[in-house]
C-alpha cells in the first residue's frame, strides 16, 4: 500500500495534505495474490460476525481498503451493513425494469460518512493523533465527533453559520465536538485547511484524506455482494465534495480488477442545479473546474461550490461511460415525499437520486429495460427544517371520534 499523488505519480509520506504540485493524495494497493473466489467466500463468512471488527459492513472488506492496520487499531461502530430495497411504487411509477434504494442513511450517525471516517480515524488514531478536525455542512461533523468520542479523542469541526441543518449541528456538538462557527461556506473551510491545516497538530478528516475513499468504497463493495456480485446497469448517486462518487469509481475499478464483477456499470453523478459547477464543466466538456461562489440549495449536503475531488470524479466518469446531470429543489422535495412514502426515507440530497431518474429516463440516457441502484446518503432525521414541508394544515387534520365511529 502506498500514497501517491493523483496527478504526478510522487510517492508520499503519511498525513500529508496535498502533493506539491497540488493534486489530491491516493492510496495504491497492489492486491497481489489475491483470488476473487477465496474474497468473496470471506466476505461471505464474515456476515455473521457479531462482535469483532469484521461485522462491520466496511472492515468486512479490509484487505482491500487498508490491509496493513492492525486490528487492534479499529475504531468502528458497526457501520455499512445498510438496506437495499426495492422501491416497488418508485418503480412502477417510472416503469423501467428495477430500482434499489441502497440505504447508507441507515449508517450509526446517519450517513454514508461513516463508512470513510471509521478508516481515517481508525488510521489516524493508529499513527498517533489525538485530535481530528474537518469542515463541513453538518454530516462529516457528526460522524467525526461521533468516533472521535468512541475513541477517547478530540473533535474540533468548522461549520458554516448558515445553510447547515440544526439537527447536525446538535447531533456532532452532543458527541463532544468543539465547534467554529464561522462566517463562509464550506468551500472556505477547505481552504482554511489547505492553507493552514498542515500546521496545525490535527489529522484532517475531510475528503481530501485518502483515507476516507478508501473506506467509502466499501459502499459499492457491500452493493456488489448484495446483489451476488452481478451489480445493476445503472447506479446513480449524488455529489457535493465529489468524494462519494470518486469513491464509487475506485471501488468499482477493484472489483473489477480482482474479477469480483464482470462488467462496469454505468454511473450518473446528480447535482442540485443550485450548486453545479461540476455538472456545468462535464455538460460543457471542459478540463477545468469553474467554482461557484454562492452555492445554493435546500439539499445542504449538497451546497457546494468547490468540489475538492472533481479531477479524480471526472477521469472516472469520462473512462466509464457515466453521466451527470442535475434537478430543482422541488424535484428534490418531490422525489423525497416518494421515498418517506415508501417507508424508507431520506434527508433531501439523497432524494436527488431518484428525482434525477425521471429525465434521465425521458431523454433517453437510462432504458426502461435497464436495472438502477441509487445511493440513499443521509437519513430522514438529519433535517426537521425540511421536514416542515409535511406539517398539517387544517384542511387536513381530522374529526378522530368519526373516524373510530363514535
Ligand atoms: C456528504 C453528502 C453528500 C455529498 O457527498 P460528496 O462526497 O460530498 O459528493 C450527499 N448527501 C449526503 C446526505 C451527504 O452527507
Ligand atoms: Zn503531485
Amino acid at each position: 500500500m502506498k500514497i501517491k499523488c493523483y496527478e504526478c505519480g510522487r510517492e508520499h509520506r503519511d498525513a500529508a495534505y496535498r502533493c506539491e504540485c497540488g493534486g489530491l493524495l491516493e492510496i495504491s494497493h497492489d492486491f497481489v495474490g489475491l483470488d476473487p473466489e477465496r474474497l468473496k467466500r470471506t466476505f461471505h463468512e464474515r456476515l455473521s460476525e457479531r462482535m469483532t471488527p469484521y461485522a462491520s459492513g466496511v472492515w468486512r472488506y479490509k484487505e482491500l481498503i487498508h490491509p496493513e492496520l492492525p486490528e487492534r487499531e479499529i475504531v468502528t461502530k458497526y457501520e455499512g451493513n445498510t438496506g437495499l430495497y426495492p422501491a416497488e411504487p418508485i418503480r412502477r411509477s417510472l416503469g423501467i425494469r428495477q430500482l434499489w434504494l441502497k440505504a447508507q442513511s441507515e449508517n450509526p450517525s446517519g450517513s454514508f460518512k461513516d463508512n470513510g471516517m471509521t478508516v481515517a480515524l481508525s488510521h489516524g488514531r493508529s499513527i498517533g493523533y489525538r485530535r481530528f478536525s474537518c469542515t463541513s455542512t453538518g454530516n462529516t461533523s457528526a460522524s467525526l465527533a461521533m468516533y472521535a468520542a468512541l475513541a477517547e479523542c478530540e473533535s474540533v469541526v468548522l461549520v458554516p453559520n448558515e445553510k447547515v441543518s440544526a439537527n447536525k449541528v446538535v447531533q456532532t456538538l452532543a458527541y463532544g465536538a468543539r465547534m467554529i462557527r464561522f462566517d463562509g461556506t464550506y468551500d472556505d473551510g477547505i481552504r482554511f485547511f489547505e492553507q493552514h491545516g498542515g500546521g496545525l497538530d490535527l489529522y484532517i478528516c475531510n475528503s481530501l484524506n485518502p483515507f476516507r475513499i478508501e473506506g467509502q468504497k466499501s459502499i459499492v463493495y457491500e452493493l456488489a455482494q448484495s446483489m451476488n456480485w452481478k451489480l445493476p446497469d445503472w447506479i446513480v448517486i449524488p455529489g457535493g465534495a465529489l468524494s462519494n462518487v470518486t469513491a464509487l469509481g475506485k471501488g468499482l475499478q477493484d472489483l473489477l480488477q480482482l474479477g469480483l464483477i464482470e462488467r462496469m456499470p454505468k454511473v450518473a453523478l446528480v447535482q442540485a442545479e443550485g450548486a453545479s459547477p461540476f455538472h456545468k464543466m462535464m455538460a460543457a466538456a471542459g478540463e477545468t473546474l469553474i467554482p461557484e461562489r454562492s452555492p445554493a440549495t435546500v439539499a445542504s449536503a449538497m451546497n457546494i461550490g468547490n468540489p475538492p475531488s472533481w479531477r479524480k470524479a471526472r477521469d472516472f466518469l469520462r473512462e466509464s461511460g457515466g453521466v451527470t446531470c442535475t434537478v430543482t429543489d422541488e424535484e428534490i422535495i418531490e422525489a423525497k415525499r416518494l421515498i418517506d412514502g415508501c417507508g424508507i426515507g431520506c434527508e433531501p440530497a439523497s432524494a436527488s437520486t431518484v428525482a434525477s431518474l425521471r429525465k434521465l429516463i425521458a431523454e433517453g440516457t437510462i432504458d426502461k429495460d435497464e436495472t438502477v441502484a441509487c445511493i440513499l446518503t443521509g437519513n430522514l432525521l438529519k433535517d426537521t427544517d425540511i421536514l416542515s414541508m409535511y406539517e398539517q394544515g387544517d384542511e387536513s387534520s381530522f374529526d378522530f371520534a368519526s373516524l373510530i365511529g363514535l
